[in-house]
């Protein structure tokens, strides 16, 4: 059981638009999609359905994507530097765009295959993650809500506990700094396999795929 005050994610890569189609009319209100082209041709394919749900970026974010993505996305989850937090704003700013949510990313198992900032970078990473939180906050097109992880790849997901309560421990030093723009509300971790953990680790927000919509072929 996902408690109610945990949002639900649905990661829809590789799925058919009839497939997205069935769950939005179950009553999903998150769609997560990886890729910018692959979001919108799933929104022309959905129709009226789209609009129905917000979309959130969870994968990586490359620069020259940018433009497109804000008009794809409402929420980005995937922001995995300070530099690409600003560029996000500059973009915001140069559409005239509503002010626009962010997620900053945290490859929390410094994993070499997984985006986002990484503890074996930038050590002592609490502090680092700190003075990010900071300069993030005072973009003024974007609005800084919280922490996403993939969380590392391992067989069992109990060994993914130490990883969450590290990510939850830096969001609530982000929360304790008390940001004056920030608004520090969604901590978004786990997937099929580990969110029970992630929930009782505090994420308030899962991404799921495969146990919505059955295993990738
Ligand atoms: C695919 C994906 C998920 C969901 O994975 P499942 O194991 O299918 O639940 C969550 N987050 C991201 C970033 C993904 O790419």
């Amino acid at each position: 059981m996902i408690p109610p005050y945990v949002g639900i994610i649905v990661a829809a890569k590789t799925r058919t638009p009839d497939e997205v189609a069935a769950v939005i009319e179950a009553g999903a209100k998150h769609i997560g999609e990886n890729y910018v082209q692959e979001a919108a041709q799933m929104q022309r394919s959905l129709g009226a359905h789209a609009q129905h749900v917000t979309w959130h970026m969870i994968g990586h974010l490359q620069k020259n994507k940018i433009n497109k993505a804000l008009r794809t996305f409402d929420v980005i989850q995937s922001v995995d530097s300070v530099e690409r937090a600003a560029a996000i704003d500059a973009r915001v700013e140069a559409a005239a765009k509503r002010i626009v949510p962010i997620l900053v990313e945290i490859n929390i198992g410094s994993e070499e295959s997984k985006a986002g900032l990484s503890p074996s970078e930038h050590e002592p990473f609490e502090e680092y993650m700190e003075r990010c939180a900071e300069r993030i906050s005072r973009l003024e097109h974007v609005r800084f809500q919280g922490l996403m992880t993939m969380g590392p790849r391992v067989g069992d997901p109990e060994k993914s506990r130490p990883y969450f309560r590290r990510v939850k421990r830096i969001f609530d030093r982000i929360l304790g700094l008390r940001l004056a723009r920030a608004d520090m509300r969604y901590l978004s971790m786990g997937m099929t396999n580990s969110y029970r953990i992630a929930i009782q680790e505090g994420a308030n927000m899962v991404r799921i795929g495969t146990a919505i919509f059955g295993a990738r072929g």
